[in-house]
């Protein structure tokens, strides 16, 4: 683990932690950004997709994503999960503006 992900071509840092959230019921949320990494897309109604391998949560947008097949990654939310996996999850920007802003998108 230790935070990092090999892939064939490059090393993915994490942008940030995944923020999680009580959903009234008692169950965990993860909460992702709405918006996606390149910031064109409203996640909600494009579509992501969210997998997690080794620690860290890709949060993928599908327009970008299919845009950019060779390096999907390059073009999504890296972070990192704690705790036990979640069975739903929430998109709110609010919690990652600090994130969002520290974090912009660098076009290949
Ligand atoms: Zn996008």
């Amino acid at each position: 683990m230790g935070g990092r992900a090999e892939t064939s071509d490059n090393v993915i840092t994490p942008h940030g932690d995944v923020v999680y959230r009580g959903d009234g019921l008692g169950n965990r949320v993860s909460v992702f950004p709405a918006t996606c990494r390149s910031g064109e897309h409203q996640v909600g109604q494009e579509g992501y997709r969210a997998v997690e391998h080794g620690g860290l949560v890709v949060v993928s947008c599908v327009p970008c994503a299919a845009a950019h097949p060779d390096r999907p990654a390059r073009h999504a939310w890296v972070l990192r999960v704690s705790g036990a996996p979640t069975r739903s999850a929430e998109l709110d920007d609010l919690p990652y503006l600090r994130m969002v802003a520290n974090a912009p998108f660098l076009p290949d």
